[in-house]
């Protein structure tokens, strides 16, 4: 008889389980998730280098693209910002500032 596989909260395979339900995952798998990644970053300084470099490469290359075309640069902005949901907005009911 196959019995279903356990997951333990805290570790980093159990965050991949955890971050399933709806709320998200708790913060002991959100704890482990993070440490996980802060050893894989710390034992591939390398490979975080060049892919620092390259998304400073890509930050560069935006900047250059919206001078050259800055109407479209701000339209699209706004398209995006658009679909953005703001967490600033009062919603009645449910408290926050007036
Ligand atoms: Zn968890």
């Amino acid at each position: 008889m196959k019995r279903a596989a356990k997951w333990v909260h805290g570790t980093y395979s159990g965050y991949q389980k955890c971050r399933l339900s709806p709320d998200g995952a708790c913060a002991a798998c959100r704890r482990a998730a993070a440490d996980h990644m802060a050893e894989w970053r710390r034992n591939r300084p390398r490979h975080f280098a060049y892919e620092d470099a390259k998304q400073k490469a890509r930050t560069r290359a935006l900047r250059r693209l919206a001078k050259l075309h800055p109407v479209d640069m701000r339209n699209l902005y706004d398209e995006e910002l658009a679909t953005v949901a703001d967490p600033f907005v009062h919603i009645p009911g449910r408290g926050g500032a007036a």
